[in-house]
């Protein structure tokens, strides 16, 4: 996977998978703009942006983000966006069983052809709507450590635990030899 610059400074793909209307866009523009819209456009076909980080370490970590559209009449370009991607996040709805079982299914789809080593997320959005939550946080803990994946529940509304996802992520990397 082409993830390296150097030992001190890591590039890497990301994509963000999961159904329309999960919170996908809005994620990624809280994370590199620190907004969040709720008038926000429907993603066509895929848009592309990128934030770098900086860890304690003082390595730097440049995220090149593809967030994807969620809609069946784009499944066929998905992986397009997966391929030599060194991160996946895949993202369901809190209040959407259907959108947790979707994330299920982009899951083995990364299994079957995503990079062997990527490095995968599991994510849970809308977390600050606990009172219409259907997908109990256990569920998808328990999914996401049965397919050795990193678990978060996370709000582009609140912005709780975004920086954290990306944060977490940056230190899973595999790091190239100093
Ligand atoms: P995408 O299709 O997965 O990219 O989803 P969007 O980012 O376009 O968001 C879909 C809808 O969910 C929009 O109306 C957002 O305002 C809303 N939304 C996204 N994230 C959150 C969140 O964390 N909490 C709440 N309450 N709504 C959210
Ligand atoms: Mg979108």
């Amino acid at each position: 996977v082409n993830n390296v610059s150097d030992s001190k400074n890591l590039r890497v793909k990301l994509v963000l998978l999961g159904d329309s209307g999960v919170g996908k866009s809005c994620i990624v523009l809280r994370f590199v703009r620190g907004q969040f819209d709720p008038t926000s456009k429907v993603t066509v076909g895929a848009s592309f942006l990128s934030q770098t980080i900086a860890l304690q370490d003082s390595t730097t970590v440049k995220f090149e983000i593809w967030d994807t559209a969620g809609q069946e009449r784009y499944a066929a370009l998905a992986p397009l966006y997966y391929r030599g991607a060194a991160v996946a996040v895949v993202v369901y709805d809190i209040t959407s069983p259907e959108s947790f079982n979707k994330a299920q299914y982009w899951v083995k789809e990364l299994q079957k052809h995503g990079s062997p080593d990527i490095v995968m997320a599991f994510v849970g959005n809308k977390a600050d709507l606990q009172e219409k939550r259907e997908v109990p946080a256990q569920d998808g803990m328990d999914y996401a450590e049965k397919n050795g994946m990193f678990f978060i529940e996370t709000s582009a509304k609140t912005a709780d635990n975004i920086n954290e996802l990306f944060e977490v992520i940056a230190k899973r990397l595999p790091r190239p030899p100093p």
